[in-house]
């Protein structure tokens, strides 16, 4: 009879027990890391059972499986050595060659660049489609159209899709449907409650939480993460056990620290947006938003990325001279705000015409609020902003 792992019904209790053993490692109650690459053989009936660091298989990989499980609503999860790692194994896992995927027009720098660069090689075509915009999805199916694949808040105009419709046109035409919730995190959102088939994520960011792991995450039914696992092990994607331990740590305040971050970004845009000196303020959680109504209906809080214009390249410079409490420095989701030009970071490989097609102006800056004081943050904003 295996013993049976501890489980609650809320998430803010499943950050910091779900997947426990209630048999303590020698009575610590933190969970040791185990620094071991392999496995003494007694258990080893078949090759499933061979317990080896790059199989994902080791304790601090099960615990983090299964609190993952429990807060993202999902069957089954699986940690990876990045969000890159999750998300070319879990493409890997359903598109093959000659097969098509429809992606949101706008994807996270290095998703897109995997299918720009390395897919076609492999035979594996991709259209992007506008993800608020159903009307003009069917016209871009192909019979060899296997995958659709969206970000629940993308980067960095933070535009929420239709994310009901792309489950619904997913099912109806035997599409996967998979979603990078790195943005939204488990706390505002759980994709599969709506029907998402696999979520993955960037656990590098929020998931973690303070800026010091590259980790990722992919979860679904057991058949689809196993699949993935299948993949993962053969491109070695694994975690490294201290990694697993710094990322279990990291957990345990994803809820407090992630309804901090709502309610300092909410702030945040909402002083930014009455500032002249801004010509527009990117936030889900603005009533102003294009994507506020869908936010609103499905998210439980709207995250804590924004973006703003400031209507030139030279007040945006000046701007991130000035600001005192952020820092200056690409990546985000951890306890100190960020702040970035992304037409200087992320999207500094796209031709100046092209980033101005999708929004990426230089006067563009994007913010990572953090946990720090929101009336501080709001005073060092109106300081660099000149207000
Ligand atoms: C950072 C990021 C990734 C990539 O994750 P890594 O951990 O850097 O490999 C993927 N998607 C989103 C939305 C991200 O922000």
């Amino acid at each position: 009879m295996p013993e049976s792992h501890r489980l609650f019904k809320n998430l803010e209790t499943n950050v910091v027990h779900a997947g426990e053993s209630p048999r303590r490692v020698d009575g610590a109650v933190v969970h040791p890391v185990f620094q071991t690459a392999n496995y003494l053989m007694e258990d080893a009936d078949s090759y499933a059972n061979v317990r080896y660091m790059r199989l994902n298989n080791s304790p601090n990989h099960h615990l983090l499986a299964r609190r993952i499980a429990a807060i993202e609503s999902a069957e089954k999860a699986l940690v990876t050595s990045s969000g890159m790692a999750a998300i070319t194994s879990t493409i890997l896992s359903f598109v093959g060659s000659g097969d098509h995927m429809l992606t949101h027009r706008a994807l996270y720098g290095g998703t897109q660049n995997f299918l720009d660069d390395d897919a076609p090689a492999l035979q594996i075509d991709h259209t992007p489609i506008d993800m608020g915009d159903p009307s003009g999805w069917e016209a871009a199916l192909r019979p060899q159209t296997r995958l659709i694949y969206v970000e629940s808040i993308s980067n960095p105009l933070m535009e929420v899709g239709d994310l009901k419709a792309v489950v619904k046109f997913a099912r109806a035409h035997d599409l996967v449907s998979v979603i990078d919730n790195t943005f939204a995190t488990p706390v505002n959102f759980r994709p599969h409650e709506i029907g998402f088939d696999v979520v993955v994520h960037s656990a590098t960011k929020y998931l973690n939480g303070h800026s010091d792991i590259v980790a990722g995450v992919a979860t679904g039914s057991k058949e689809k993460v196993e699949r993935i696992r299948h993949k993962l092990n053969h491109l070695g994607g694994a975690l490294d056990a201290h990694a697993c331990f710094l990322l279990e740590r990291g957990l345990k305040t994803l809820a407090v620290r992630v309804q901090r971050q709502n309610a300092n970004a909410l702030q945040l845009a909402r002083f930014l947006s009455g500032c002249p000196e801004i010509r527009r303020v990117n936030y889900p959680g603005l009533a102003s938003d294009p994507g506020h109504e869908r936010a609103r209906a499905l998210f439980s809080g709207f995250g804590g990325m924004l973006s703003f214009y400031m209507d030139s390249d030279e007040r945006a410079a000046a701007f991130l001279e000035r600001v005192r409490i952020p820092l200056h420095a690409a990546s985000l989701g951890g306890a100190e705000t960020l702040v970035v030009r992304p037409s200087r970071s992320s999207h500094l490989g796209l031709p100046p015409a092209e980033r101005e097609k999708i929004g990426v102006t230089d006067d563009l800056v994007r913010v990572s609020v953090g946990i720090e004081s929101a009336e501080e943050l709001v005073d060092d904003f109106a300081q660099a902003l000149g207000s």
